[in-house]
């Protein structure tokens, strides 16, 4: 190889991040540093657990087969789509099946960081938090400087034609080369709980949700007799989660007012949820405007950083997995068209025409599906409405419509 290889640095080693770095490695024509902030064992940051939707499976099919056949293989499938009353009067059960082309993944958090780092472990630098990026003279190269927490040093690495932004939701990539944007909240309340079943008869088979008027709970088992759920509700747009909804008091009063008799599955849901009062994570929903390359064309924005959606489809870590492979493939591609003008300016435009239509088409309906959390839904209604054929083709197109490979190998 005659040429210098292209010094990519990726920030953020999570979903897209370890997923980007796999599929650069081993090609010669990237040199690759991949920098995470945690230590190799630390996963205090990665709480809770997941549904990796069956778009992240077919795209890994289409990419990297092994890393789909790897989280299939060790994990509980996500094949239905069941939706009840808390009472336990059935609305719908959907066969995900019947609308992709493979099933999702039941999955901890932590455990699919396992999956995406590990065909790159020794490519991480871990406990290294990135501190500063900038561009050098000329605006063609950029520099950074990055702590290690465990000798607690500083160092700097220079001469890079390319730095990427996986570093999630509070991205410092994010905020040091773009225009900041504001997000918008939506209204609704969410509190997740990761717990074990401790010899308790389970009543939850695989996803579902049980609802309230607008009041959701959702649950499914995952591996080792551990259980994801989530209790969401509506809140005031704009304001803080109330302090009195911020509480396994206050769920219950939301979930089991007084009058109303819970199913075994949603009393279930809500005994694990309270068994983990002092590990709950709480959040409030959030989107904003999408933010893909920085206006130099040598900084790009996957995942989380570029683009913060509702969670009620299972998308964050899906569209994550969905941009890591479309972007490793376009950079590949540059070499591939170098004799006809590539750069890494072009290969960065090419990634985002091939992705924004996609990313919006999956925030969209993720929003829409999220009506039956609105305060004003008819829940038996709105739930109904996604058994009919003009939802379920829309949910065809996300789960199938996904990236494709441009390059071989
Ligand atoms: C509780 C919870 C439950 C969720 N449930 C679902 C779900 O069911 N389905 C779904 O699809 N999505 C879900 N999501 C969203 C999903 O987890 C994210 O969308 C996904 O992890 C995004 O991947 P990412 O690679 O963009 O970012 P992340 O996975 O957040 O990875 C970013 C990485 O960057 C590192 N980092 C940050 N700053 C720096 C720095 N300065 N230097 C070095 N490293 C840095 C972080 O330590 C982290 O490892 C959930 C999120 C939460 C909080």
């Amino acid at each position: 190889m005659s040429e210098k290889p292209l010094r990519v640095a990726i920030v953020g080693s999570g979903v897209a991040g370890s997923l980007l770095a796999y599929g650069l490695s081993n090609d010669p024509r990237f040199e690759v540093f991949c920098f995470e902030k945690v230590a190799a064992d630390d996963y205090s940051l990665a709480g809770t657990g997941l549904n990796i939707s069956p778009n992240s499976i077919t795209t890994l099919r289409n990419f990297y087969p092994e890393v789909a056949e790897d989280l299939l293989e060790s994990n509980l499938p996500w094949k239905e789509f069941n939706v009840s009353l808390v009472t336990g009067e059935p609305l719908i059960s959907l066969n995900l099946l019947d609308v992709a082309d493979d099933p999702g993944v039941r999955i901890r958090w932590a455990d699919l960081y396992t999956h995406c780092r590990k065909p790159v472990m020794d490519r991480i630098t871990f406990a290294t938090d990135v501190k500063s990026i900038a561009y050098e003279e000329g605006g063609e190269t950029l520099k950074l400087t990055y702590t290690n927490s465990q000798s607690d040093t500083v160092h700097e690495l220079d001469g890079l034609d390319l730095v990427v932004g996986a570093d999630g939701r509070y991205s410092l990539v994010r905020d040091t080369f773009f225009p900041k944007i504001q997000s918008r909240l939506c209204g609704m309340g969410i509190c997740r709980a990761l717990f074990y079943d401790e010899g308790k008869p389970n009543p939850l088979r695989e996803y579902g949700q049980w609802f309230l008027g607008a009041h959701r709970l959702l649950g499914f088992p995952l591996t080792n007799g551990a259980n994801y759920c989530t209790a969401t509700f509506p809140i005031p747009i704009e304001s803080q989660i109330p302090p009195e909804k911020k509480s396994v008091e206050g769920l219950y009063q939301m979930f089991a007012p007084e009058g109303v008799s819970l199913c075994k599955e949603a009393k279930f849901i809500l005994e694990g949820i309270a068994s983990e009062k002092d590990n709950l994570h709480w959040a409030r929903f959030q989107v904003s405007d999408f933010q893909w390359q920085d206006e130099a064309g040598h900084v790009l924005l996957l995942g989380d950083a570029s683009h913060a959606m509702v969670p009620t489809l299972g998308q964050g870590a899906t569209q994550a997995i969905e941009d890591a492979c479309a972007a490793a493939d376009s950079l590949k591609l540059l070499y591939d068209e170098k004799n006809r003008g590539g750069s890494v300016v072009s290969a960065l435009q090419h990634y985002r025409e091939r992705r924004e239509a996609r990313v919006q088409f999956c925030s969209d309906l993720s929003d829409d599906a999220s009506d039956t959390l609105r305060p004003d839904t008819d829940v038996v209604k709105d739930t109904l409405r996604k058994a009919q054929p003009p939802f379920l083709d829309q949910l065809s197109r996300l789960y199938r419509d996904v990236p494709k490979p441009l390059v071989n190998s």
